[in-house]
């Protein structure tokens, strides 16, 4: 694991909005690391097809968004690092650094916060027992598995519809049981999956609990009303929404919101000067690929800015 002990720049994340800032950072010849504790692509490498993001008009999968997007930021020399922040010590923002899990200690001018988000699980009976056994937080890893036999999904967002419709492509009927009476996901989205024929919709339940002998069987859900039900399927698809990934963050001094995400302002700073956050650990309603991207490019622009202000420029 090589690093120096300081830099001018920070990136903290190698998901869109880290790739995006890097390659800004690298294109500015600032002196610079990315961190990131796995692979970069954060989410996106959860998602099978991606649709909305500008200049692939025939769409591509999330794992090729990523792969350029990488290969784009090593191309100006992209400097990164593998590696666990376990804190954040932002206590002195003239003195700002951060310790790897082994230990060493980076300090640093600026720093860009592209922590993200993780998917949320719903605490039900038999939910962590059967994960992996039945129990899936991802469609485009697990669909596969489920050719020709009957799911469910859970949650009326985005993702639960985008993923209701992946798996139609092997699954024999897809129910997705949302708590409301109306979906939450976009339009069009919506529009899609109700033409879906595989698709059936189970309105205003909740998922009770998971039951089954070694895997997943069948579903205790509850409407409403009060009444109760019980659903034979194969395998059950979260998609609940999301958490903030900001366990080494100091979260009093940034100032985050109830739910752990970071405020910013337009220009992506934070409440601790010179601490700039991207993506979707930012405090905001619309968590977008190409929103991120575009965050992670003003991070830098607003570092820049800092350090220039810092040297007297
Ligand atoms: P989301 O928009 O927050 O939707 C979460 C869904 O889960 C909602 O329908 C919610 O119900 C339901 N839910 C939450 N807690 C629940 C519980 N305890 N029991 C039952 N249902 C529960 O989350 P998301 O779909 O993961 O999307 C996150 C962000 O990513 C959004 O901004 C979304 O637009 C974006 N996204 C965009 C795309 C795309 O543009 N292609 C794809 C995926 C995600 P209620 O509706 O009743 O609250």
């Amino acid at each position: 694991m090589e690093h120096k002990s300081h830099y001018e720049l920070v990136i903290l994340g190698g998901g869109p909005a880290g790739l995006s800032a890097g390659l800004y950072a690298a294109r500015a010849r600032l002196d610079h690391i990315l961190i990131e504790k796995g692979a970069h692509g954060g989410q996106v490498l959860l998602t099978d097809w991606i649709d909305n993001y500008p200049g692939f008009p025939e769409g591509l999968s999330g794992w090729d968004l990523v792969e350029k997007m990488t290969q784009h930021a090593k191309r100006f020399d992209l400097n990164t690092l593998t590696a666990e922040v376990s804190s954040l010590n932002l206590d002195d923002h003239e003195n700002k650094s951060l310790t790897l899990d082994n230990g060493d200690v980076i300090t640093f001018d600026t720093i860009i916060i592209c922590t993200g988000a993780r998917a949320n699980t719903l605490g039900v009976p038999g939910e962590e027992e059967m994960r992996g056994k039945g129990v899936s937080y991802c469609g485009t890893c697990d669909a596969p598995f489920y050719r020709d036999v009957e799911v469910a999904v859970i949650g009326g967002g985005d993702t639960a519809i985008e993923e209701a419709q992946y798996l139609t492509k092997f699954a024999s009927k897809v129910y997705v049981i949302h708590r409301r009476d109306e979906l939450r996901a976009t339009k069009v989205i919506q529009e899609t999956a109700f033409t879906n024929d595989k698709i059936e919709f189970i309105w205003n339940t909740q998922l009770k609990s998971i039951e089954g002998d070694n895997s997943v069987e069948r579903l205790q859900l509850e409407n409403k009303d009060g009444s109760q039900s019980t659903l034979e399927v194969q395998g059950v698809f979260i998609f609940v929404g999301i958490s903030p990934n900001n366990s080494a963050l100091p979260l009093d001094l940034l100032k985050a919101d109830k739910w752990g995400f970071i405020p910013t302002d337009i220009e992506t700073r934070t409440a601790v000067p010179g601490v700039m956050a991207a993506g979707d650990i930012q405090s905001k309603n619309v968590r977008q690929v190409v929103n991120a991207c575009g965050e992670g490019a003003t991070a830098v622009l607003t570092a820049e800015d800092y350090l220039n202000k810092q040297k007297g420029k």
